[in-house]
């Protein structure tokens, strides 16, 4: 039998592991900020109809820059953040907001050109990164998880990236950036800076996006996801905003006919029912406020939220905590700062049985019936 270690593999991803956040079969899945609300019938119908509206052409490719449904999420952004003023040319969009970050580093990374970003943050952008062929730079987060204007331009400053990550609010730790630390990043940064802003939908109210600095910065690219607050994780569907040079950019990397007939009606059709999907960030952000109290009234550490999850600790070894909620059917993201967990916030039944569980595993109850098969995995991304 071959192994790995017999092909002639690129010797920069030898001793690599593949992504995996571990997909367990579990009664309350809270380990992927996923919305835990599924599509109503009317819309599985809608996208069912959708589907079969594009399935008698699909001996053809589809629209190679997916224009329609570049403009339906052009027009989607100016309800969420009006004064972006946005147009089809300056949105951009692909399979999931992971295509779109792999693409900006294929434009402007590659050998020999540095990545930099802060962590702890989204483990995809320096994997992303690395398999780009680029260097990655961590300049870390602040202690409180926030990020300081001067150190951050102090970090630009040193290592004079082509390519700057800010997340906000960031994953995993909830934290939204003041547009101040964005400005000075940009007017400091020789390359271009990604605002990731895949949880921007359930920000907390008075907290601005990115998309308001696009207008006079061209080398501001902002990205969002239909995966997290939009409902629609398993279409696959990530976008950007940007000057109309940078998308030009991104033409000369992407795969011909790289969005499919199928997940661009999809997409639209999602669109079309924004109002529904978008219905349940409501109950997700009061949700979300609920659980941070709680665990505080409980005596944690909690990092302030402006996303659908919540990173909590400490835990001198949180492996066993993490292994004791999975023993009682809870999945949870062991991610993050060494004595920290995070869990997406779910329905108010799935936060029930998370607060359940945590005060048994804190009581050191042992679990009624340890559901079986949990043999689970927990792994250091996403
Ligand atoms: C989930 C996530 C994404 C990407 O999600 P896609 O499903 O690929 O769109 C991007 N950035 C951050 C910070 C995320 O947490």
């Amino acid at each position: 039998m071959t192994s790995l270690n017999d092909l002639p593999l690129r010797d920069d991803l030898r001793g690599r592991e593949p992504y995996g956040a571990p997909q367990l079969d579990v009664p309350y899945a809270l380990n992927t900020n996923e919305n835990p609300y599924p599509p109503s019938e009317r819309l599985v119908k809608a996208i069912g109809e959708a589907a079969m509206g594009v399935a008698g052409t699909l001996n053809r490719y589809p629209d190679r820059d997916a224009v329609a449904l570049r403009a339906d999420l052009a027009a989607f952004l100016n309800t969420d953040t009006p004064a972006a003023g946005l147009t089809v040319e300056r949105v951009w969009a692909a399979n999931g907001s992971n295509e779109i970050i792999q693409q900006i580093l294929q434009a402007f990374g590659g050998p020999g050109r540095t990545a930099l970003g802060f962590e702890p943050s989204y483990s995809m952008h320096p994997i992303i990164t690395a398999v780009s062929g680029t260097r990655w730079v961590n300049a870390f987060r602040d202690e409180d998880f926030g990020l300081e204007p001067e150190r951050a331009v102090a970090a630009v400053e040193e290592h004079r990236p082509d390519v700057v990550f800010l997340t906000s609010p960031n994953n995993p730790t909830g934290t939204a950036l003041p547009l101040d630390a964005i400005k000075a990043v940009l007017a400091a940064a020789p390359g271009v800076v990604v605002v990731d802003e895949a949880y921007a939908e359930f920000r907390r109210a008075g907290t601005p996006s990115a998309l308001t600095l696009l207008d006079g910065h061209p080398r501001l690219i902002v990205t969002r996801t239909m995966s997290k607050a939009f409902a629609m994780a398993g279409a696959r569907l990530g976008y950007l905003a940007a000057d109309p040079a940078v998308i030009e950019a991104l033409l000369l990397v992407r795969l011909p006919y790289h969005l499919s007939a199928v997940t661009q009606a999809v997409a639209r059709t999602a669109l079309a029912h924004g109002e529904e999907l978008l219905g349940g960030v409501e109950a997700l952000r009061r949700e979300r406020d609920a659980v941070v109290g709680w665990l505080r009234a409980e005596g944690f550490r909690v990092a302030d939220s402006d996303a659908n999850f919540v990173l909590f600790g400490t835990f001198p070894d949180r492996r066993k905590v993490w292994e004791g909620l999975l023993g009682r059917g809870v999945l949870i993201r062991e991610v993050g700062p060494p004595e920290w967990l995070r869990v997406s916030v779910g329905t108010p039944g799935e936060m029930a049985a998370f607060r359940t569980a945590l005060q048994q595993v804190r009581g050191g109850t042992t679990p009624r019936t340890p559901p079986a098969g949990f043999a689970g995995n927990s792994e250091e991304s996403l």
